[in-house]
């Protein structure tokens, strides 16, 4: 409505003009900064309302076809949209429950040629997932610090997964090669997490793992390794991973020394970035290795880096080309719920909101590491030294072992440890501390047929039993003060029951 006819209405309702003056300034505000996010389509300084947010949603919702009134739900009972459906999938919804958890928006994303394609039965959603894009490009850039004329030039938001997503990218690396193309192996810097190894052989490709080596306390890519495999394997590499989010003692790969490998040996060059996004020390290296050598993607979270419910994923590329490629590659149409809920988490938080995160994160980084230190110190354990890695620490646990018997092999001894050691992440667990990994030494996982010896280590002959925490985003400095309280005493609970067991 025009603001004069609204004065117009408020009079013939006799509203005082004062009141009304008010309320249709506030209105005015209100749309001088929808306009302003339609016009520049960047992330608003500050965050919009809930109202706000909910107003814009509805909006989206009106210019869908096919949205029957909500509280009638689709049963056809009540008020009928203009439209009717005849085809199989018209967005139809039974439950008015689930209508709302919506907001009314039930098309999801994409056509099924292509999952950036705008739906033209949808509009509103089509115009909705184009813009989210844009904001968390605009989130990733000014806040994250990736830069627009780097790693962060173009994205693609999908409903899926860091895995899956991965997986998506290399079958179109793959298509990309043309179909009688025998590049079939993925080069893997060895990190210890089951999702990515998964997606290479979801994309019906084969994993070569590469070993990592040991610096100091420091688990870091064999770039040696990783150039011997390239020329070993040759003409049949199609990709090569690394990651550069990951548990310590795993630090981020040296992805500008791979990228230069990459960029030698004409190879792509994949990123798994699940929630590096947050870390300005692993921007930097990202922005520098696209500059130095070949990035093909970045692969990261929605949910690692974003605050929302799992399964979403932004893959960044230098090159427009290929993230063009994965929505086409995408089989179906899509749901858009998590890109959804990656709006109006967005709009919520504004770019002020992300970057009070982001710097709330640097201030507890300061304290965290001296502060597991003072923990470790307490029960002659001590943190491991990994620089390089500024989200996850690690700290020792070799005192929870008894000591070596001399009638039995360094095998038997670890093995027979092992169980003792994983038993103090069950007592962190059942102290109500999660996300803590506690990983005793010589473990060894099978996984698609390749052995994993030392698993959680990302190497196979890590020296330390240890367990880890993350210092991440969204963490608050009531839930730190606890974790360090309840390790502390969830450690002189473990050596009193084991020092009344060897008493015995
Ligand atoms: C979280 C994570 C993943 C994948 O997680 P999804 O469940 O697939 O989203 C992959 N690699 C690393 C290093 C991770 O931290």
């Amino acid at each position: 409505m025009e603001t004069k006819e609204l004065e117009k209405s408020f009079q013939a309702l006799n509203i005082p003009k004062t009141h009304a003056t008010v309320g249709i300034s506030n209105l005015i505000a209100s749309n001088k900064q929808f306009r302003s996010l339609f016009v520049n389509r960047r992330l608003p300084n500050a965050g919009f309302s809930d109202v706000q947010i909910q107003n814009l949603l509805f909006l989206f919702s009106i210019l869908d076809t096919n949205n029957k009134t909500m509280a009638t739900g689709g049963d056809g009972d009540g008020e009928e949209s203009r439209w009717c459906g005849v085809g199989e999938r018209e967005g139809r919804v039974y439950s008015s429950l689930v209508a709302q958890r919506h907001f009314g928006l039930s098309h999801g994303m994409g056509r099924s040629g292509d999952i950036t394609e705008p739906q033209p039965k949808a509009a509103g959603s089509s115009a909705l997932v184009k813009l989210t894009l844009l904001l968390a490009l605009d989130a990733i850039r000014r806040g994250s610090g990736l830069n627009a004329k780097g790693p962060a030039a173009s994205g693609i938001l999908l409903p899926l997964c860091t895995g899956m997503s991965m997986s998506l990218l290399l079958s179109s690396l793959k298509s990309s090669e043309g179909s009688d193309s025998n590049k079939t192996i993925v080069l893997w810097s060895r990190i210890d997490q089951k999702s990515c190894f998964k997606a290479i052989s979801s994309a019906g490709l084969e994993c070569v793992v590469v070993p990592t080596t040991i610096q100091g306390d420091e688990v870091v890519t064999d770039v040696q390794a990783m150039e011997q495999a390239l020329a070993q394997y040759g003409d049949k590499v199609l990709a090569v991973i690394t990651t550069t989010s990951c548990f310590a003692p795993r630090v981020p790969d040296s992805v500008d020394e791979i990228a230069k490998l990459c960029a030698k040996t004409n190879v792509h060059h994949v990123i798994n970035n699940a929630y590096g996004l947050q870390c300005p020390k692993t921007c930097k290296l990202i922005n520098r290795a696209c500059v130095v050598g070949r990035v093909d993607a970045i692969v990261c979270s929605t949910d690692k880096n974003f605050l929302v419910p799992v399964g979403g994923a932004i893959i960044l590329s230098p090159h427009k080309k290929v993230t063009a490629l994965v929505g086409k590659v995408y089989a179906g149409r899509a749901s858009s719920s998590p890109i959804v809920d990656l709006f109006i988490t967005l709009l919520s938080m504004g770019l002020n909101g992300y970057t009070r995160l982001l710097k709330e994160r640097q201030t507890m980084l300061e304290t965290f590491p001296n502060r597991l230190q003072a923990v470790a110190d307490k029960h002659g354990e001590r943190i491991l030294s990994c620089p390089a890695n500024t989200i996850s620490f690690g700290m020792t646990l070799d005192g929870l072992a008894r000591s070596k018997r001399d009638d039995e092999s360094e095998a038997d001894y670890l093995a027979s440890v092992a169980k003792e050691i994983s038993s103090f992440g069950a007592m962190l667990f059942s102290r109500c501390v999660s996300g803590t990994r506690v990983v005793p030494r010589g473990e060894v996982k099978i996984m698609g047929g390749h052995d994993f010896v030392g698993f959680g280590s990302s190497t196979a002959n890590f020296g330390h039993a240890y367990m880890t925490a993350a210092c991440a985003i969204g963490v608050s400095t009531q839930e730190l003060d606890e974790f360090f309280v309840r390790l502390d005493k969830t450690l002189t609970e473990f050596h009193t029951k084991k020092n009344k067991a060897s008493a015995k």
